[in-house]
This record gives C-alpha cells, structure tokens and sequence, in this order.
C-alpha cells in the first residue's frame, strides 16, 4: 500500500548553520515521540541546495527520513552558469527533488514541457520527483480547477511509461492557500485528491494510481494537519511555514493517519 509522507519546503530560508540546527531540533524530538513506522511515513526536509548534504549526513543512512532539493535544472551538465544538475543533486545524498512547485511555474516561467524534462532527468538519477500541481484562485472561481490539474499531470507526468511513473509522488497545493493562511477545507481537498486519482487510474490502471502518495500541500498546520491527513485520498503534506519550527512539524508527523 501507498505510504504517507510529510515532507518540508524550506524554500529561500533558513543558511547552512540555521538548517541544520533545524534538523537536528526535530531529530532529537522524535526521538521522544512515537510515531508511525517507516513503511508507513516518509519524512522528507526540502532544504535549500547548500543544505542538502550537511542535513542528508545528519539522518546517518535513515531509511524513514531524506532530504529533497526543491527544484533542478533540466539538463545534464554544461555551460548554464548558476544551475544545480539531478546528478549533482543525487551526488549529496539527496533522495527527492520537488519538481514543479507554483513559485517555480510563476517566478521562473517553469512550462508544463520544461517540467517534464525535469519530471525526467530527476528518475534518470534514481531520484524521487515531489510532482507539483494546483490552481490559481481564479481558476477556482471559473470552475476550471479540476481541468487544470488534469492538465498540468497528463503535461508532465503522462508520458512515463508506468514503471517510471510509478515512482512519482504527487503534491496537489491549490496556488490560494500556499503561505496565505487560508487551508482548502478538508472536503475541498479529498475531492481533488479523489479526482487525481481517478485521471491516474484512467491511465494506469487501479493498482497504479492506488499506489502513488498525493501529498496535501498550502497552509497546512500542527492545528489543521489531522482533519487533513485523515482523508482517504491524502497521504501527508508538503509543508512551506510550518516546517521551518521544529515543534509544529514534529506536530505535523504525528498528525498521519
Ligand atoms: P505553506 O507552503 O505551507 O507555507 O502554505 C506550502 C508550499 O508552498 O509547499
């Protein structure tokens, strides 16, 4: 069965002293916790590239807990001076890279097809893409949303083949609760968890699509995580604020159903 996964963006926060501290605070709180086994819970810190490998060689070969990069470049190697490649990624004991994330599609003009590259060359380096999608508030209110989010995966994801494709965890973050404070409501969030679902079983089939971790991700809390969590269809969270203070995001972990 799927596995839940709660998983910090750290975004542009947090320098090499200020990130590792961090994830030492929170090692050290879980150690007093109980919580759910590693075949049961990923957790995943997206630190900033500098951060990856200190952070990855504090988690000491963790099988439950990995870092993520939280984007990567679209090619190999070469003369694109300021970019981070898969490889280099993978080189710092990374095991995820968050592909696709609204900021990137916004600041950064991240297409569906420069996406799918990305979608790509993170599995070419045995890393795992946290597979970003969601919609604008307009959107919403035009009744699109549901059209969108098919859009955004078939774009990006629908040319794997399934083993690759397999391998993908998805994050849906409606673009109107990212760092606003404002969560989707918890039937808001099953229903578009429910539908991704339902388009990748369309393609690949009920087994595949019953495997794959869909992540809730924008304004989700130590208060809100539970009603969340709870919803058949969500595995988790992608976590911006509140995975930048140890206490909530060890509320946050303890919150998985
Ligand atoms: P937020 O960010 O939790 O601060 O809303 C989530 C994200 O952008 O991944």
């Amino acid at each position: 069965m799927r596995k839940n996964i709660v998983a910090g963006n750290w975004k542009m926060n947090k320098n090499l002293q200020e990130g590792t501290q961090l994830v030492a605070e929170i090692l050290n709180l879980l150690k007093t916790k109980t919580i759910k086994s590693k075949d049961e819970l990923g957790i995943v810190f997206g630190t900033p590239f500098i951060s990856l490998e200190a952070c990855a060689k504090l988690l000491c070969g963790s099988e439950q807990i990995a870092v993520s990069a939280q984007n990567c470049y679209d090619k190999e190697s070469g003369a694109y001076t300021g970019e981070i490649s898969a490889a280099m990624i993978k080189s710092t004991g990374a095991k995820y890279i968050i592909i696709g994330h609204s900021e990137r599609r916004e600041y950064f003009n991240e297409s569906s097809e420069m996406l799918a590259k990305k979608v790509d060359i993170t599995l070419k380096h045995g890393l795992i893409p946290i597979f970003c999608c969601g919609e604008k508030l307009e959107v919403r209110n035009a009744n699109k949303h549901f059209d969108l989010v098919k859009q955004q995966i078939v774009e990006s994801l629908f040319h794997l083949p399934e083993a690759e494709f397999k391998k993908v965890v998805i994050a849906y973050e409606p673009v109107w609760a990212i760092g606003t404070g404002v969560t989707a409501s918890s039937q808001q969030a099953q229903e578009m968890h429910a539908f991704i679902r339902g388009v990748l079983k369309e393609k690949y089939g009920q087994s595949v699509a019953d495997s794959i971790s869909i992540l809730y991700g924008g304004s989700c809390n130590a208060a809100n995580a539970a009603e969340l969590f709870a919803n058949p269809d969500v595995d988790g969270g992608l976590i911006g604020g509140a995975s930048l203070k140890a206490e909530d995001f060890v509320k946050i972990i303890e919150a998985v159903k």
